[in-house]
């Protein structure tokens, strides 16, 4: 990352004033941005905006290089994230501009415990997930079509976005909730307007997305969240979807290019929370990223298909907490 020294310093500053580990108390309340759609809204739908990061091919399909899925679309198909779609033989995204959640967050349950702490964040996020993780917390709007949502997705398009969050004195917007690799060309328009407005860009995303891509975001926005699920490929394949080898390289992606990075790793009983798969994911961040990115482990609650787990006991998370300690990370 580019501003290790002013991290390490800006930390050990928040340290001695007792700002880490939302210390603080919480800055501004949250109902002003409850009022966010107000005067702004009304519009409610699908874009029908075409997308980036798509090849097209012979007969009409299209071929999605956004993600590692590479989902090769037909006339009348939609990928498998739901939200992006061939018509007419070009790719387009139904999710530009349509939100399927406005809040007003802490910054600290982004979690971005090192970034503005003690301020808070308007948060979205769109319908759509490229990944389907079993234990999905939102489960409801990623894991359906934009079509489906009940009520439909808000149209809020970035100007107004970023207009909203400046009247509200909101110092910073993140994507989250859903994920915002599929809803990038969303993503990078917010944050260029709102770095205009001196208002900083966060994402909170699974980072299953191409290099080209990902390194878009990371020059685009202001910080990153990424979730570090598991250090298996087994995990990501039977329970996320995905693969792990494509994440590796977006976390290290976004080590070189975003001007700060945290990790998550939320903990599912059961299926990543061995002490032996977590201590090798501290050891590959150490050896990949060094001990200064903030880790959070976070607790599992039972969802969407893996209600019958029980929530990640307290106990686990402090064991996992003290391997990645032992294993030399410095902000967990
Ligand atoms: S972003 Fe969506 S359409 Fe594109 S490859 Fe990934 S899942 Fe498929």
């Amino acid at each position: 990352m580019e501003d290790k020294i002013t991290r390490r310093e800006f930390l050990k500053k928040c340290a001695d004033c007792g700002l880490v580990l939302g210390a603080v108390p919480f800055v501004g309340g949250l109902g002003a941005v409850e009022n966010i759609l107000n005067g702004v809204t009304g519009a409610t739908g699908l874009s029908n905006k075409e997308a980036s990061y798509y090849k097209r091919l012979s007969g009409g399909s299209v071929k999605c290089t956004l993600c590692p899925n590479y989902c090769v679309l037909k006339p009348g198909q939609r990928g498998t994230c739901r939200v992006r779609d061939n018509t007419n033989g070009k790719l387009y995204t139904r999710v530009y501009g349509y939100t399927a959640r406005v809040r007003g967050d802490a910054m600290e349950k982004g979690p971005f415990f090192h970034f503005l702490p003690g301020t808070s964040s308007v948060a979205l996020g769109t319908v759509g997930c490229n990944l389907q993780c079993l234990y999905c917390q939102n489960w409801q709007f990623t894991q359906i079509k934009p079509e489906d949502l009940k009520p439909p997705p808000q149209y809020l398009p970035p100007a107004s976005l970023v207009s909203q969050a400046k009247k509200y004195g909101r110092p910073t917007i993140t994507f989250t909730y859903s994920e915002p690799v599929v809803a990038i060309e969303y993503v990078l328009e917010t944050a260029r307007l709102a770095k205009q407005q001196g208002i900083k860009t966060l994402v909170k995303t699974g980072a299953y997305i191409n290099p080209e891509p990902m390194k878009a975001i990371c020059k685009a926005v202001d910080a990153v969240n990424i979730d570090f699920k598991g250090y298996s490929d087994s995990f990501y394949r039977d329970v996320c979807g995905g693969k792990l080898d494509p994440v590796l390289e977006a976390i290290k992606t976004a080590h070189e290019h975003a001007p700060w990075l945290e990790l998550t790793a939320m903990t599912v009983p059961g299926k990543n929370d061995s002490a032996s798969q977590f201590r090798q994911q501290c050891q590959w961040i150490m050896k990949n990223l060094g001990p200064d990115v903030p880790l959070h482990v976070s607790r599992f609650f039972p969802a969407y298909r893996l209600r019958n787990l029980q929530a990640t006991p307290i106990d686990k998370l402090r064991e996992l907490r003290k391997i990645a300690y032992q294993e030399g990370l410095h902000y967990v």
